[in-house]
């Protein structure tokens, strides 16, 4: 067990703290000169926060403003608000968000919350809260998501998260060994952590280039308790790695990444699937997903644990219950290598293939930045106020990809690429 402690240690902890931020600002954001940034975090990554904000400035960003969320803050709200203070949310500083993305700034996202905070809690409550913030951020959100500007999500190792992702070691050590992780999956412990996430970039790309050029019009998975098939939306466009935003900046936006992505057809998904890992979703996990779905519609769903969240988030609105996104990642991924659950999707859905229930991206729709809510969704999008990604992927499922004419050709098998 590393225990980073020690003057060394400290050091080395130091350096690749930095290097994170150098990677954050240069390859997840790719910021450019004169730049504002809009960054959220919570209050323990002030360290990270720090190092990011000099990477920033040092890279000509006009303005960093860093906007902090605290775990504690929020579990008083769900002790003592008044009942009514569920569907309220902070409007004004989604609003704030939307005007300086429109006038330009670049949004960084830094997690790190504890997964399990809200187990205790009213989940008729959780959900209320959920929906006023989901209604209120939607402008901003769509900005992002619609990727008019360079956005990034990278990750702090805070105690609440590292203690439940370690449940078993104390707190100092749960920490150092969710950082390692952090940093390894992240791709900054060699030497050009810049250079090497340029290298990777190009691997996924090439994945990526060879699914546009099959033009598959459906993923056919199989594997112990699924048979899925995904029909892909007309006009779907995979994504993964780094990709152009409207303001014409090339950014990450996720540290790390490993998965290659497209918009499944809203109305042609059939089949059953069974979750391979389970999810981690407003500190409830839910194990062992298994759904049917008919025309592209959720029609059935159990799960072993956690399946009265699952049904609660597949009532949120219509589109909860159809699919956004299909995701392939190889069995290998280091992230799947490293065995953890980091009960968090930005670290959990690169570990192995994924779906996602609710909203889709529109850049995944060639041309589609530029389209109508109604020309994307005659192509097959999904439109929810949900966005969650669950694993399906294993080293036991194969994957086919379907062509125009109904001949099935080997994508994955075993988990791994063909
Ligand atoms: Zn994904
Ligand atoms: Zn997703």
């Amino acid at each position: 067990m590393t225990i980073a402690f020690s003057p060394a240690a400290q050091a080395g902890f130091a350096r690749r703290l930095d290097k994170l931020a150098e990677v954050i600002v240069r390859v997840g954001l790719n910021l450019a000169r004169g730049q504002e940034v809009v960054l959220t975090a919570p209050v323990e990554a002030v360290p990270l926060v720090r190092r990011v904000s000099e990477h920033a400035y040092r890279a000509g960003a006009a303005l960093v403003t860093p906007l902090y969320g605290d775990d504690a803050t929020t579990l008083m709200r769900f002790a003592h608000a008044p009942d009514d203070s569920f569907d309220r949310a902070t409007g004004w500083l989604y609003q704030g968000m939307a005007s300086a993305f429109r006038g330009g700034a670049a949004r960084l996202a830094i997690i790190g919350e504890d997964p399990a905070l809200l187990a205790g809690v009213d989940p008729a409550r959780v959900a209320r809260a959920n929906r006023a913030r989901s209604h209120a951020y939607q402008p901003a959100l769509k900005l992002i998501s619609g990727f008019d500007i360079n956005w990034s999500i990278a990750a702090y190792a805070t105690p609440g998260w590292a203690t439940a992702v370690f449940p078993d070691l104390p707190e100092e050590a749960a920490v150092a060994k969710l950082w390692e992780a952090i940093f390894s999956a992240s791709r900054v412990t060699g030497d050009d952590p810049v250079a090497d996430w340029a290298a990777h970039n190009a691997t996924i790309h090439a994945r990526r280039a060879l699914l546009n050029a099959r033009r598959f019009s459906a993923l056919h998975f199989r594997g112990p308790g699924t048979d899925l098939v995904v029909g892909l939306a007309d006009d779907h466009d995979w994504g993964g790695g780094s990709a152009p935003a409207r303001n014409g900046i090339v950014c990450n936006p996720n540290i790390p990444t490993e998965e290659v992505f497209t918009t499944p057809h809203r109305a042609r998904v059939s089949g059953f699937v069974s979750s391979t890992k389970p999810l981690s979703y407003q500190g409830t996990l839910v194990r062992d997903i298994r759904v049917r779905f008919e025309e592209g519609r959720i029609v059935e769903a159990h799960a072993a644990t956690g399946g009265d969240v699952l049904a609660r988030v597949l009532e949120t609105d219509e589109g909860a219950r159809r699919l956004g996104e299909v995701a392939l990642v190889p069995h290998s991924s280091p992230i799947s290598a490293s065995g953890l659950l980091f009960l968090n999707t930005l670290f959990d859905e690169n570990a192995a293939s994924h779906i996602a229930l609710g909203q889709s991206y529109s850049q995944c729709i060639a041309g589609g930045g530029a389209m109508s809510e109604a020309e994307l969704a005659a192509r097959g999008a999904n439109k929810s106020l949900i966005h969650i990604d669950w694993m399906i992927g294993s080293g036991a499922v194969d994957v086919d990809g379907i062509d125009a004419g109904g001949t099935a050709h080997p994508v994955m098998r075993a988990g791994e690429w063909v």
